[in-house]
């Protein structure tokens, strides 16, 4: 479709004008005549009655073609409006909107020019391929090939489009076919969604951080008590369902307090970030490890006996006992103590389960501290606790 104003006349219009005033000069011709002759007294019955006749004709004529000519301004206007009225809304839509002939844009909106940042003439040179960033072409391309084939007449995908200054953005499109000229058209209405594409990729970046906040501890990076009980939970219905051990071992770093009164509140928190190191160090992909509280530690062992936790628990703590920890000038040692514990056995829910963890951590320090314990079994089970290594 031309982008220009259509003109104020129609071809034939002129011509008809012409023809009008070719006969009106004539009618004009004739009557002189006809006048002079009736002056001159040369009135000749025979051809009074020619001019008669040809003025009569050339009046139905000449009305004939007045008609034609209102007829066609009729139509005329009626096409300047509905020309007006498609470019008042086309022009001001807040989407772009195109039509596609050949590979090439044969007309496109305001809107759609500003999308991609080109003058309406520049174009005029492009294709819809053209518009289009690299890692998309080819499917743009198949798009355009399927509306034109006549494989599809209408279509809805998103791509990642090229703007003529180099910047790529997200577009969705509508787009169908009409028949121009005998041939399929494509027509294309486009939206840029690039801001709601990046609204929504941030949205879901920040609810990730903020779920990930929520189930981690921010000084160690571990999970935390409340991700803990959730995991806990689900570990247990699928140990009691497919019928394996699941392990808990509970860590609690010894006479922190006086690492704390001692070396400062921010050396307490290296040692605490140290030890988390540490767990996470020795973890298999499956164990979870958690911060249970201030400088307790609760790892979870799904599949794993309790002989194999309490041999875990041992290289923990001799690893933690090795390790000299820097901070500002001093070489931090410390030592934890270490509760085991396994599900069924030890404990059938989660809750007795940590609680029977905890009670053998109670008993590492009751006895001395720098040690691992194995959960008291309930009496009557007749599974004997396993030795664990002494404490160096
Ligand atoms: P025990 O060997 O019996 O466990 O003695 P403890 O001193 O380790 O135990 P206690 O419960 O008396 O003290 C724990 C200390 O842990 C007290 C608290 O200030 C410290 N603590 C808890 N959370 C944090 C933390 O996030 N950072 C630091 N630096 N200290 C913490
Ligand atoms: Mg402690
Ligand atoms: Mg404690």
């Amino acid at each position: 479709m031309p982008d220009r104003e259509p003109r104020d006349s129609t071809p034939g219009v002129p011509q008809l004008q012409a023809e009008i005033a070719r006969l009106n000069k004539t009618i004009q011709a004739l009557m002189d005549r006809a006048e002079r002759s009736a002056s001159s007294q040369e009135s000749d019955y025979s051809r009074f009655q020619v001019t008669v006749m040809l003025e009569d004709r050339i009046r139905t004529r000449t009305a004939e073609l007045e008609a034609a000519l209102a007829e066609n301004e009729k139509i005329n206007r009626a096409l300047r409006e509905s020309e007006a009225k498609f470019r008042g809304v086309v022009g001001q839509s807040l989407v772009g909107i195109t039509i596609t002939e050949n590979g090439k844009f044969t007309y496109s909106n305001a809107k759609f020019d500003e999308i991609f940042g080109y003058t309406a003439d520049e174009m005029r040179q492009l294709g819809p391929v053209d518009l289009a960033a690299d890692e998309d072409r080819a499917m743009v391309e198949e798009n355009v090939r399927r509306r034109v084939s006549g494989e599809i007449d209408q279509i809805d995908f998103g791509y990642r489009g090229l703007r003529k200054d180099g910047a790529v953005i997200d577009i969705e499109v509508h787009g169908s076919v009409m028949e121009l000229g005998g041939k399929r058209a494509l027509i294309s209405m486009l939206l840029d969604v690039t801001e709601r594409v990046r609204a929504a990729r941030d949205l879901q970046a920040l609810q990730d951080k903020l779920r990930e906040q929520s189930i981690h501890d921010g000084l160690t990076g571990l999970y935390n008590r409340f991700y803990l009980d959730d995991f806990l939970s689900r570990e247990l219905i699928a140990a009691k369902r497919a019928d394996y051990p699941v392990s808990a071992i509970m860590a609690d770093l010894d006479h922190f307090k006086a690492v704390n009164d001692h070396y400062g509140h921010l050396a307490g928190d290296e040692v605490l970030r140290v030890l988390g190191d540490l767990l996470k160090q020795h973890a298999r992909g499956s164990d979870m490890c958690s911060r249970y509280g201030g400088e307790e530690f609760l790892l979870v062992l799904p599949g794993m006996s309790q002989d194999a936790a309490a041999r875990r628990a041992e290289q923990l703590r001799s690893a933690l006992a090795a390790v000299h920890i820097p901070f500002d000038g001093s070489n931090l040692e410390v030592t934890a103590s270490f509760g085991v514990a396994t599900f069924p056995v030890d404990g059938a829910t989660a809750d007795s389960l940590i609680s029977a963890a905890d009670g053998a951590l109670y008993a590492s320090k009751a006895a001395g501290r720098n040690r691992v314990s194995i959960a008291k079994r309930p009496q009557g089970t007749g599974v004997p606790p396993p030795r664990v290594p002494a404490a160096a």
